[in-house]
């Protein structure tokens, strides 16, 4: 099977009508209309086999989740996912392969009405590279340097357990269920949701410590995290609390969103957690100052150690 054949293959399996797509794949490029008042966001992510993902990974997981890190990209910004771009770089042209990645990176794309509309496929290393492209209204982009002194710190779903599968898969440990790692949720109506009402936003990906920290640098302001709040998955239930807490503080590859949100707006929460059937957890607040400082319940600081968790991204 040739180059072009795959993209038949692609283009075949991914043919839908979309949204202001005026011409999709199979010219030179895509064309694609952005609605009056509305402004055009973009995100784009790399995966490489054995960085970005383990090397067992499933192709379907895989299509799964690279689309699904970019999408989480654009909720972090309040977007509305429209299209996507996929460029694919495979070790050889493998039909059955591509089957399987296209019918993962598929069924996460029909969920949030997006649209593939063109790519590349060329010979070399397993690497798949996304193009994710969403709609906001002008001016209504959350962004990380909009947190202001005062506001809540809040989460969505749980947070390190897709730390604590990939260490175990490291370790050689089996792991039955690996959807936290290998198939994350981005939460996409939860972004949209948040516009004009949180002030600043990020996904988790590289942990919390970490993108938590991309938002106090942005907005010049520090930040109180109670750790006996952080909301526990499965995965972590049975682990001692200061095992827990690293792994909730510095594990990466939730791709949650954690969003900042006056307290004026806190009766939201109720609101978009039924709307949504999603877990919103506040977890502290934003202060003046620089740093985060973690506390437990009964006011004792807790001083994370940095887990010595090899991540797979932990490069970007
Ligand atoms: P060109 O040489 O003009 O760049 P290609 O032969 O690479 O065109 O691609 C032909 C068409 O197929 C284009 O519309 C392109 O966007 C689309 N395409 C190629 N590879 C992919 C892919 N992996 N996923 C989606 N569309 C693809
Ligand atoms: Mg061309």
């Amino acid at each position: 099977m040739r180059e072009f054949e795959l993209i038949r293959q692609i283009q075949q399996e991914s043919s839908v009508p979309g949204e202001g797509v005026k011409l999709g794949i199979g010219d030179d490029a895509a064309i694609l209309e952005v609605p009056r008042g509305k402004c055009l966001v973009a995100a784009t992510d790399t995966l490489n086999a054995g960085k970005h993902f383990p090397d067992d990974a499933e192709a379907f997981d895989i299509g799964h989740k690279s689309l699904a890190v970019n999408l989480s990209d654009l909720a972090a910004m309040g977007a509305a996912p429209r299209w996507a771009l996929l460029s694919l770089s495979l070790p050889e042209p493998d039909s059955k392969w591509v089957r399987s990645f296209t019918a993962g990176f598929r069924s996460l794309a029909q969920v949030h009405n997006v649209v593939l509309v063109g790519g590349d496929t060329t010979r070399g290393p397993l690497s798949i590279n996304v193009t994710a492209l969403g709609v906001v209204d002008a001016g209504k982009g959350l962004l990380r340097s909009d947190a202001q002194v005062g506001d809540l710190i809040v989460v969505s779903g749980t947070i390190g357990g897709a730390a604590r599968v990939l260490d175990l898969l490291q370790s050689g440990t089996s792991v039955r269920d690996r959807e936290l790692l290998d198939r994350p949720q981005p939460r996409v109506r939860l972004g949209q949701a948040l516009t004009g009402y949180a002030n600043a936003c990020i996904d988790l990906s590289d942990g919390l410590l970490a993108d938590l920290g991309h938002i106090l640098e942005a907005s010049d302001c520090a930040a109180q995290i109670d750790v006996s709040t952080l909301p526990v998955p499965k995965e972590l239930q049975n682990l001692e609390e200061h095992e827990r807490w690293n792994y909730q503080l510095a594990g990466g590859d939730d791709y949650e969103l954690l969003f900042t949100l006056p307290a004026k707006n806190k009766g939201m929460l109720d609101q978009w957690r039924e709307q949504l059937n999603l877990n919103l957890t506040v977890i502290g607040q934003i202060e003046e100052g620089e740093g985060v400082q973690c506390h437990t319940a009964d006011g004792e600081i807790f001083k994370p150690v940095r887990p010595g968790f090899e991540h797979f991204s932990d490069l970007d």
